[in-house]
C-alpha cells in the first residue's frame, strides 16, 4: 500500500512549497479533486525509491468558521487517512496559538508526527526552535522549503518511519491479475463487484483480507486466478442497502497504485463530469492499464447514448489506447466482456521487450522522421531497451536526450505502442544520454 503523509499546519507556514518540492521532481500525480474534497491536493513523490502519497491540507489556524471550518475538518480527515503526519511551523514567526491547538489535535490523535520548523533562513535556530519544543511533539527538523535544505533529512527519516509494507503484501496472497475497480460515489462500483463475483464461472476464495479500507478479494474465473480490489468496501457492508462508506481518494489512490489494472467506473447517465477526468488522470500519471466500464447504460435515450458517445470522443482522446465498455452493472450486461479488455491490457503492460525489437522499431520511427536540430546539432537515439513493466517503460540511449520535444516523445510513443500493439496501457519513453 502507497504510504501516505499529511502536510499540516496553519496557513502561511510553507505546506505548498514543501508539497511541491517533494512531487515535483518527479511526474507528479498531482491532482487537485475541487469539490470531492475541497482544497486538499495529492500527489505522489519519491523519496530514494519509496513511493509515497503525500496530502496537502488547507490549513488550519483555530476558530474556523463557514468555509473555512469545513476545511479545518478536511485536515483532521487528512491526518486521519495518513501514516505520517508532517506538523509544519514558521520559524520566523515563532510559536503561535493556533500551532499550539493543532498540536493538542494531533496528539489526541496520537499519530506519528514529525516536527518541521520551516523557514529557518535567516533565523538564528537556537534562539528560533527552542519555543516549539514546548509543543511536545517530539523530533524536530529544521528546513528551508524554498530551497530544499534539511528536507531530505526530514524524508529519509519519514522513510525510516514507514510501517513495514513488503512482508504485508506476500501474506495477502494476492494471485492472479489485480483488478481495481475505482470511480467516484453512486457510479455503480458496488453493483459491479458484486456483479462480477456473482457470475457463475467464478468461485470466490477466502473472506477478504482488509488493507485499510479497500477489499481484496480472491477468486477465479474460468479457473484463472485474479484480485478484485474493491474501493466501495461492499463486502464489508453487511448489507447493500447500508448507507455508502465516505469516498477516500486516498483509498481510491491507494487502489490505482497497487493495482495491475484499473476499471474505471463513469455514470453514463451523468456522462463524463471533472472527476472522472482527474481519477483517469491519476490511472495514466500512476502508469497503470486501464479499462473504462461506462455504466447504467441501461434503458437510455438513443439521443443521450449519441452525446455520451461524442463526449468520450471528444474528452478521452488522451487515453485513446483505453478500450471502452458500455455496461450495465445492473443488469449484467456487457459485464462479462470486460475480461476480455483486462485480459489483453494486462498481457500489454507485462509484454518481455527484447532490446533487438525496440532498437529496431526506434530506428524506423527515427528514419520515419527525424528527430528535431538542436543547437545546429542533430539529437541521436541510438538503442532502445525494456526499462520496466505496468507500465511498459523503453529506455532510449543517444545524444542530447534531454533536449527531445514533448512533441516528439509522443511520436515515440505512438510509434512504439502501434509496433508493439500495446492496448489499454500507457507506455513510459524515458532517454539516457551517453551509453
Ligand atoms: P502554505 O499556506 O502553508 O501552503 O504556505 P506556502 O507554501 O504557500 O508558503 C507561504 C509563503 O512562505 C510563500 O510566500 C513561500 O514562498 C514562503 N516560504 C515557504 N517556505 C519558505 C522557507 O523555507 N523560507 C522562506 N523564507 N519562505 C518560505
Ligand atoms: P458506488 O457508490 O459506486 O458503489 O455505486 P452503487 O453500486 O452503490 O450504485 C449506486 C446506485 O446506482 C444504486 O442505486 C444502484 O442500484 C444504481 N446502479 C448501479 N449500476 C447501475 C446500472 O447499471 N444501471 C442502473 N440503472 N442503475 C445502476
Amino acid at each position: 500500500m502507497l504510504p501516505v503523509i499529511a502536510l499540516v499546519g496553519r496557513p502561511n507556514v510553507g505546506k505548498s512549497t514543501l508539497f511541491n518540492r517533494l512531487t515535483k521532481s518527479r511526474d507528479a500525480l498531482v491532482a487537485n479533486y475541487a469539490g470531492l474534497t475541497r482544497d486538499r491536493k495529492y500527489g505522489e513523490a519519491d523519496i530514494d525509491g519509496h513511493k509515497l502519497l503525500l496530502i496537502d491540507t488547507g490549513g488550519i489556524s483555530g476558530g474556523e468558521e463557514g468555509i473555512d471550518a469545513a476545511m479545518a475538518e478536511q485536515s483532521m480527515l487528512a491526518i486521519e487517512e495518513a501514516d505520517i503526519v508532517l506538523f509544519l511551523v514558521d520559524s520566523r514567526a515563532g510559536l503561535t496559538p493556533a500551532d499550539e491547538m493543532i498540536a493538542k489535535r494531533l496528539r489526541i490523535r496520537s499519530k506519528p508526527t514529525l516536527l518541521v520548523a520551516n523557514k529557518v533562513d535567516g533565523v538564528n535556530p537556537d534562539i528560533a526552535l527552542a519555543p516549539f519544543y514546548e509543543l511536545g511533539i517530539g523530533e524536530l527538523f529544521p528546513t528551508t522549503a524554498t530551497h530544499g535544505r534539511g528536507v531530505r533529512t526530514l524524508m529519509q527519516r519519514v522513510v525510516e518511519g514507514l510501517p513495514e509494507q513488503a512482508v504485508e503484501e506476500e501474506a495477502e496472497g494476492a494471485t492472479g491479475i489485480k483488478i481495481g475497480i475505482v470511480g467516484r460515489p453512486n457510479v455503480g462500483k458496488s453493483t459491479l463487484v458484486n456483479r462480477l463475483l456473482g457470475e457463475d464461472r467464478v468461485v470466490v476464495y477466502d473472506e477478504p483480507g482488509t488493507t485499510r479500507d479497500s477489499v481484496y478479494i480472491n477468486y477465479e474465473r474460468d479457473e484463472k486466478p485474479y484480485t478484485l480490489i474493491d474501493t466501495a468496501g461492499i463486502r464489508r457492508r453487511k448489507n447493500i442497502k447500508e448507507s455508502v462508506e465516505k469516498f477516500s481518494i486516498v483509498k481510491t489512490l491507494q487502489a490505482v497504485e497497487d493495482a495491475n489494472v484499473v476499471v474505471l467506473v463513469i455514470d453514463a447517465r451523468e456522462g463524463l463530469v471533472d472527476q472522472d477526468m482527474h481519477l483517469m488522470g491519476s490511472v495514466i500519471q500512476a502508469g497503470r492499464a486501464l479499462v473504462v466500464a461506462l455504466n447504467k447504460w441501461d434503458g437510455l435515450e438513443a439521443e443521450h447514448r449519441d452525446y455520451v458517445k461524442a463526449e468520450l470522443e471528444r474528452r478521452l482522446r488522451f487515453v485513446d489506447f483505453a478500450d471502452v465498455h458500455f455496461i450495465s452493472a445492473l443488469h449484467g450486461t456487457g459485464v462479462g466482456h470486460l475480461y476480455e479488455s483486462i485480459e489483453a491490457a494486462y498481457q500489454s503492460a507485462t509484454d518481455k521487450l527484447s532490446t533487438n525489437h525496440l532498437t529496431r522499431i526506434l530506428q524506423w520511427a527515427v528514419s520515419e522522421h527525424q528527430p528535431p536540430l538542436v543547437h545546429g546539432h542533430r539529437i541521436k537515439l541510438r538503442y532502445a531497451h525494456a526499462g520496466g513493466q505496468n507500465p511498459p517503460v523503453i529506455v532510449i540511449h543517444g545524444n542530447q536526450t534531454e533536449q527531445v520535444p514533448s512533441h516528439y516523445v509522443r511520436y515515440l510513443e505512438k510509434t512504439f505502442r502501434k509496433a508493439l500493439e500495446l492496448q489499454g496501457t500507457p507506455v513510459k519513453i524515458e532517454f539516457r544520454t551517453g551509453s
